[in-house]
């Protein structure tokens, strides 16, 4: 029999509806890729028992002819979703022992529509980072290595896990979230594709907050069909998330070979950047060109405020975090690690609870919101933003329908290899990609080619609001048009 893990999420689903593989069969098969995975560190939580049970159920609805649109397909969730009577960490030591008593909306959506959970996802701590190196429970291996190389490499954060659980075959699809790019950094350094939808296209109540002006829920799969599909049963309207947007949830697979023919897209001269890596200019040359060969119109645009975006971000991110999460004090859940009085108590929990990046964000984040500093920082920041918002604004006003740039200005890089001495070079990771956060747009991430090395690069497409849609439609071009990368070498196997 060949390997099940090996197909996409779409044949999955069709050879299920058409009884030619079971359920149980598709999760048996993916629990015996993740026991022999655990070199890469992708889950922090295995749900073995729990993915089976679902697995029959799933298999009964399909006989009985009451299959959902994700009947029997296995997925990973990013542990930063809370699953109800599983254990959820936030990839922090400050959740010790935590297992929520309610599950996400977004992940309720997909175990209403007949998804298989296989399990919790590693991360960045607190979703605070672009190489899943601050994770409590240890950094993820990309399944990727250079070529001839064993240099265990990053996967990109802060969703890594779930990055690498997808490329390395260890399920079909995984939820992420992506608060400055944590799911489209991470999808273009492992060869997978990743949307970062449109702010308030999924609720975000039930995953544990970061910023929460600029988090968004989005998927990662191994196709842009994949992801359409995913995208549609996590997306919708929630009640329980003032900030979720009450509009009807498009069929995004439909979207998924429209073609581009007619289409405007847009070049930013700004994402153009000194000491930009060759290979990743000749990348953006290449989708340029797939674009025009279908039938797209190219123009160069202006978005003159972008390099004000990293920093913006680097303030209004980390004063969200501190407010945020100024609810973990060893009080209500979690870790409590007793002091002398109250405060002692927090202290001493905080202290230990929370790693060295997430406690530099809360400094920093206290700092900018602090009387005598708010209007020179946190002001001026929110500004910036508004400015960055505009010229997206603006740009479609023009007529432009999407956007292309880079996702990364790198391929991966190795374990421990950046950030170390300075933070600004982790960083510079985002530098693509915060804007589309602090503009509330969709973006979403597409294989392109390989590094010279041989690790796979990925290209952006920024969108209207609300129009992943045509997001889905570009993105399928560049897939098409890409040469076929292989999957990874399974060296952990
Ligand atoms: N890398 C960025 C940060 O560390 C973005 C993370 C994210 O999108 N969650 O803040």
């Amino acid at each position: 029999m060949t390997d099940l893990t090996g197909l996409t999420l779409t044949d999955a689903r069709d050879s299920l509806a058409q009884k030619k593989i079971s359920a149980v069969e598709l999760a048996k098969a993916h629990i015996a890729a993740i026991e022999k995975a655990r070199a890469l560190n992708a889950f922090i939580v295995e749900t073995p028992e729990k993915a089976l049970a679902m697995a029959r159920q799933s298999d009964a609805r399909i006989a009985k002819g009451e299959a959902g649109p994700l009947e029997g397909i296995p997925l990973g969730i990013k542990d930063l979703y809370c699953t109800e009577g599983v254990r959820t960490t936030a990839g922090s030591h400050i959740l010790e022992g935590f297992v929520p008593p309610y599950e996400s909306t977004v992940t309720a959506n997909l175990w209403r529509d007949g998804a298989v959970m296989l399990g919790k996802l590693n991360l960045d701590e607190f979703a605070m980072g672009s190489s899943n190196e601050t994770s409590y429970f240890g950094p993820v291996i990309s399944p990727w290595r250079r070529r001839g190389s064993n240099t265990p490499l990053v996967p990109g954060g802060s969703s890594g896990g779930s990055a690498a659980a997808v490329a390395a075959r260890l399920c079909f699809g995984a939820t992420a979230t992506d608060t400055g790019g944590s799911i489209r950094q991470p999808a273009a350094f492992t060869g997978t594709v990743g949307i970062k939808p449109t702010y308030g296209r999924c609720s975000r109540w039930g995953i544990v907050a970061f910023a929460s002006s600029l988090d968004q829920a989005g998927p990662i799969a191994r196709g842009v069909r994949d992801a359409a599909i995913l995208l549609r049963s996590m997306a919708g309207h929630d009640p329980k998330d003032t900030t979720s947007v009450d509009l009807p949830v498009p069929d995004f697979e439909a979207a998924v070979g429209r073609g581009v023919k007619g289409l405007k897209i847009g070049i930013p001269k700004e994402y153009r950047r000194d000491g930009m890596a060759a290979e990743i200019e000749n990348l953006w040359a290449q989708g340029i060109a797939w674009l025009q060969a279908a039938g797209a119109t190219i123009t160069d645009i202006s978005l003159p405020h972008t390099r004000h975006a990293l920093p913006a971000y680097y303030i209004v991110a980390p004063a969200e975090a501190s407010s945020n999460l100024a609810r973990y004090d060893g009080v209500r859940y979690g870790l409590r690690v007793p002091g002398k009085d109250i405060d002692g108590m927090y202290e001493n929990t905080r202290a230990a609870g929370f790693g060295k990046e997430v406690r530099r964000r809360i400094m920093i984040g206290t700092y900018v919101l602090s009387a005598g500093y708010y209007d020179a920082y946190y002001v001026r920041a929110q500004k910036i933003r508004t400015l960055i918002k505009r010229d997206f604004e603006t740009a479609f006003a023009e007529g432009i329908d999407a956007i292309l740039t880079p996702a990364t200005p790198s391929a991966a890089f190795g374990l421990g290899e950046k950030g170390s001495s300075d933070p600004v070079e982790m960083y510079l990771n985002d530098i693509f990609t915060v804007t589309v956060n602090m503009a509330g747009l969709p973006g979403i991430a597409v294989p392109a080619g390989v590094s010279a090395e041989g690790l796979p690069l990925g290209l952006q497409v920024i969108g209207r609001a609300f129009d992943e849609e045509t997001l889905f439609s570009v993105a399928h071009v560049i897939e098409q048009a890409a040469p076929k990368i292989a999957p990874p070498e399974k060296w952990w196997a």
